[in-house]
Order: C-alpha cells, then structure tokens, then sequence
C-alpha cells in the first residue's frame, strides 16, 4: 500500500531538531531564509565528495569498498526517498554516509537520518543495513552509528507522527531550547518564539 504523504529521510532529522521545520515545509511552504552555514556546508560537502572519490577508506575503519554517489532511494511501502551523501558498499554490507559540516559531536537526528535510508536499503537490497556514519568535515572524522532494531522502530513512529501532523494540520509547539532557534531558516516565521 502506498503511504501518503511521500516524505523524504531528511524530515526525520528535521522533526526531531524541531517539528515546526517539517510543518512549513509540508502545511505551510513558506520563503525560508538561507543561513550562511548552509551555504558553507554545501560548498565543502561538493568539496569533499571530490576528494572521498580518491581517498582509502580508513576513516572508516573498512578495509575494501566502493563508494555510491547520488543513489535515490525509494520504497513506496514507507512512502520514503531521500539520497545520502555517499552509501559504501562491501562484500557483505551497505553503510550509509551522511557529510556534516559541524564542530560539535552528530547529534540523534543525524543518527535518524542514517536509520531512514537504512530502512529503505533493507527493502530495496535485501540485506540488513546495522551501521552508517556521520563524516565530520570540519574535524576530517567519522563517527559510528550502530543502526539497531530500536531505532529503526523509532523513526517508523516519527513518520507516524509527522503524517499525522500533515493530515491533521498540527501546529507544534517549538522546541524546549530556544537554542535551536538561532541558526533557523525559519525563524522570521515563529513569532511566537522571538
Ligand atoms: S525558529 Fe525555532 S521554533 Fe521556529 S521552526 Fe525554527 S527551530 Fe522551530
């Protein structure tokens, strides 16, 4: 059966950051600003995938493997698509790669985001996806995530949730830190919030 609406991987980071960033983006389009630390992370993730195409995979303590750029990933069963910066492929597994240009350590909605293409890999593959990675561009690092039962489980409720705030028109309320307000493309749209 097909679920609708079709949402993409990256709203489980961004609902979990805030729910509001998925309800303009689905409830309500609205002009959003673009940060200037979206605009650097773009350039250095162009930046990197040139250089991932000639560097060992060391960094991600794997021996062999081949690296996917731009591969879609789709499952009309989830109603799910999204692309991940990079998938390596081994012998025996598939490791999705998220680029994030931050300082700080990946956060659990990055961890979301890798759990979402993991979910879809499974049913297109055919094979379990339990790991993928945050590659941290400023730090030249990446760091493991352990891709579990429970958290796939998790992002299936998240993706329950966001229909249900699409269907249902749901305005949520922002999140406990204003913290995360600072950096937001939307801001000029929570009044309520500033
Ligand atoms: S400004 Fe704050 S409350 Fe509004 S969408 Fe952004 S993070 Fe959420």
């Amino acid at each position: 059966m097909r679920r609708t609406p079709e949402l993409r991987v990256s709203d489980l980071r961004q609902y979990h950051y805030c729910p509001r960033v998925v309800y303009y983006q689905y409830v309500m389009p609205v002009d959003k600003k673009t940060t200037y630390k979206m605009e650097k992370g773009k350039a250095a993730q162009e930046e990197l995938e040139e250089l991932e195409k000639r560097r060992k995979l060391k960094a991600y303590g794997l021996e062999n493997g081949r690296r996917r750029f731009n591969w879609w990933l789709h499952s009309q069963s989830l109603g799910l698509s999204g692309r991940p910066d990079m998938i390596i492929e081994t012998e025996d597994a598939l490791y999705p790669v998220d680029f994030k240009y931050t300082r700080g350590r990946p956060q659990k909605n990055h961890m979301f985001q890798l759990a979402g293409y993991a979910l879809i890999l499974e049913e297109s593959e055919g094979r379990p996806v339990e790991k993928g990675f945050i590659y941290l561009i400023p730090q030249k690092d990446a760091v493991v995530s352990e891709i579990t039962r429970e958290k796939k489980q998790e992002c299936l409720q998240i993706l329950d949730q966001i229909r249900d705030m699409v269907e249902n028109e749901k305005f949520p309320d922002p999140p406990s830190t204003r913290a995360k307000c600072v950096d937001c493309e939307y801001q000029n749209y929570c009044r309520d919030v500033w």
